[in-house]
């Protein structure tokens, strides 16, 4: 009998739809992983109470001669940064500690209308804050190759599920990386959309000038498939765009096929200082390309000279939106609410909050109210955007040249938990290389590109192409995934097991 989690959601779709297997099945199967290995891994915040009978449900109708979608029936893991009316939304923070939404996010509806599974919702960084999930409030999740590692943050939930195979699919969020540096420390493909090109509306805001949700996935084809079901316009969301979008499925699956590497000229940032990465990541980078040219893609040279500022810009820009969006959390309308008896309304607001929130969440407020503050406003929040503009034109300029722009997703594989904890610094700095597409607005999307000989960790390749040509990564990452995928899907199957689940 087939391990239905080990499927990528387009085989087990298949299977699905041909009725070889029901959804019950399928769902149970996922409930039975997350049972046997997320006590190692705490992927999950919250199983669902009644995920099979949703998908009793969708078997019922499908049975009945009705027209489902083309992955109804399949698992579905929910980063818990996206309100649900049928299970607690937190963000991780002990300030949202069981609140219940009294609206589904858009993407959450639209995956429930599509037959998807909601399986549960997944660990993060409090309110998407962080590179590794230890901001948590409710602990870490750890890395399913290597369970002293960190899974990535804030959306290391999402990506431990789907690469210790407890969810072919979740759903994640990118405000500066949190799909695709995750992607790239758990060897899977996180895509993190155009700004605005799938709706925001019930995510929790982290940076709204900056906040996109994507999906998390073991292969491009089933990113497309995800995109599919949550893209498009949105008209609760004043920032989404009104595009027809092609079937991104159709696409990664046309990219599978080969041939679209010929003559693709791939661009790599000269100014992307080589020092800061770990020798196997720039060395699976290399061979990725490598693999690319092989095939007839030209690889050119391209510069933008304000990249390396984006982590400076973006940690002003951020905590400023940030500060603004969380004031919100006042003790009055959500959650918590500390009582200071014979204190005033500020007194109960102010002990709350302090109680509430964790320290990476202070320190961002703060950081935030002071660069927005009179006198500074110009200084921080005003340069910052200044180089935001200058960093969008690096890309106006280089995807001038180019059709996509390849770098690492990340500097180095998944470090150990608590190495970076007590340093801001370093934690902010892994952000390099994601960052900038945030700050520009354009797509990008981290497939696994193969395994650091050092430490036999994932490494992942970033590609990013201009503003609503988010079909161009699809194109790509699968023709490269076809290429590569053997090198790395093999010890993923090998290692799962560790962690106490049947093949
Ligand atoms: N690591 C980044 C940060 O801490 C990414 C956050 C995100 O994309 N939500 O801000």
């Amino acid at each position: 009998m087939t391990d239905l989690t080990k499927l990528s959601a387009a085989a087990l779709a298949d299977m699905l739809a041909s009725g070889e297997v029901s959804s019950v099945e399928a769902t149970q199967a996922h409930l039975d992983r997350i049972a046997a290995v997320d006590g190692d891994v705490h992927a999950f915040l919250h199983v669902s109470d009644h995920a099979l009978d949703v998908a009793a449900d969708i078997d019922r109708r499908r049975a009945a001669g009705e027209q489902l979608g083309p992955v109804a029936g399949v698992p579905l893991a929910i980063k818990d940064v996206l309100v649900t009316t049928d299970m607690p939304s937190t963000s991780g923070s002990k300030i949202l500690e069981g609140f219940m939404s009294p609206y589904d996010a858009t993407v959450v509806a639209r995956s429930r209308a599509a037959g998807l599974v909601p399986l549960g919702k997944t660990n993060m960084d409090e309110f998407a804050m962080g590179s590794s999930t230890e901001h948590s409030a409710y602990g870490p999740t750890r890395n399913p190759w290597d369970l002293e590692r960190i899974p990535g943050g804030s959306g290391g939930g999402s990506a431990a599920a789907v690469a210790a195979f407890e969810a072919p699919l979740a759903l994640g969020s990118d405000t500066g990386g949190s799909i695709r540096q995750p992607a790239h420390v758990t060897g899977t493909v996180g895509m993190k959309p155009t700004y605005g090109g799938v709706s925001r509306f019930g995510a929790i805001a982290l940076a709204s000038s900056l906040d996109q949700v994507g999906p998390v996935t073991r292969t491009v084809l089933d990113a497309g498939l995800l995109h599919d079901v949550i893209g498009g316009h949105d008209p609760h969301d004043a920032t989404s765009l009104t595009d027809e979008w092609p079937s991104f499925a159709a696409v990664a699956r046309e990219g599978a096929t080969g041939g679209v590497l010929k003559g693709l000229k791939v661009g790599v940032i000269r100014e992307l200082p080589d020092s800061g990465f770990q020798p196997g990541v720039s060395e699976s980078f290399r061979a990725a390309l490598a693999a690319m040219e092989a095939q007839g893609a030209e690889i050119v040279e391209v510069s933008a000279p304000h990249f390396e500022y984006g982590v400076a810009a973006y940690y002003l820009i951020l905590p400023a939106e940030a500060s603004s969006n969380l004031a919100k959390f006042d003790s009055v309308r959500f959650g918590l609410r500390v009582d200071v008896p014979g204190g005033t309304v500020e007194d109960v607001m102010a002990a709350t909050r302090e109680a509430g929130f964790g320290d990476e969440v202070k320190r961002r407020v703060i950081l935030g109210t002071y660069a927005l503050s009179a006198g500074y406003y110009d200084a921080y929040y005003g340069s910052a955007q200044k180089v935001r503009t200058l960093i969008q034109r690096d890309f106006d300029e280089a995807f001038a040249q180019v059709d996509v722009i390849a770098t690492p997703s990340a500097p180095t594989t998944a470090f150990k938990l608590g190495e970076k904890i007590d340093d801001p610094m370093q934690m902010y700095l892994n952000d390099v290389t994601t960052i900038p597409a945030n700050l520009a607005g354009v797509p990008g999307i981290s497939i696994p590109a193969g395994l650091a000989p050092e430490d036999g960790l994932p490494v992942g390749i970033q590609f990013l192409a201009p503003a609503r040509e988010d079909a161009r990564l699809y194109r790509v990452g699968a023709a490269l995934e076809a290429l590569l995928l053997d090198s790395w899907s093999g010890p993923l199957l090998d290692r799962a097991p560790v962690l106490g689940g049947a093949r």
